[in-house]
C-alpha cells in the first residue's frame, strides 16, 4: 500500500468531480430486475478516477454492487505494494435519503481502505443539488474484521 499520509482532504474540484462521476456512472448501471440504479467512483492518490455501476445477472446473487465494480480492476491491474490510497469514495443512487453502501461492500472497501477514515459520500435522487451523507468507512462498518486481524493469529 502507498503511504497512507496521502489520505488528504479532497478540493471542492476534487469532491465535484469524484460526484459528477458517480452520479454519471449511474446511467451505465445494468439493473433489469431492481431498477435499482447505482453508481460509484473511486478518487486515488494518483489523481486518477475509477468508476463503476451495478450490474445484475438473471441468477441475481452473481450481481455485483456499484463500489465494488470500481474498486475490483483497481486491485485486478496494481501489483502488490503499489497499490495507490482511496482517497475517498461516492456513491449515488436514485432514492431520497440517499442509500449508503451494503454490508458486503462495506467489508469489500474496508479491505483496501488504508485509513478508517476514507470519506464515503452518498448521493441521492437530486444528485448535487440534493441532500448529500458524508460517513467514515470506520463509521459504516464498526468493529470490522480485516487483514490485520488474520496476522494476529500468527
Ligand atoms: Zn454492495
Amino acid at each position: 500500500m502507498a503511504n497512507p499520509e496521502s489520505l488528504t482532504p479532497l478540493s471542492k474540484d476534487e469532491l465535484q468531480e469524484l460526484a459528477e462521476r458517480a452520479i454519471s456512472a449511474k446511467e451505465y448501471a445494468y439493473c433489469p430486475y431492481s431498477n435499482f440504479r447505482v453508481g460509484a467512483c473511486v478518487l486515488l492518490s494518483t489523481g486518477a478516477y475509477h468508476t463503476g455501476s451495478n450490474v445484475e445477472v438473471a441468477a441475481t446473487p452473481v450481481g455485483i454492487c456499484a463500489e465494488r465494480c470500481a474498486i475490483a480492476p483497481i486491485v485486478a491491474s496494481i501489483k502488490r505494494p503499489d497499490m495507490p490510497v482511496m482517497r475517498a469514495l461516492a456513491v449515488s443512487t436514485d432514492i431520497d435519503p440517499p442509500a449508503s453502501p451494503c454490508g458486503m461492500c462495506r467489508q469489500f472497501i474496508n479491505e483496501f481502505a488504508t485509513s478508517r477514515d476514507l470519506p464515503i459520500y452518498m448521493y441521492g435522487k437530486d444528485g448535487l443539488s440534493g441532500n448529500v451523507v458524508k460517513m467514515t468507512i470506520g463509521e459504516l462498518l464498526p468493529m470490522s474484521f480485516g487483514p490485520n486481524d488474520l496476522k494476529r493469529n500468527e
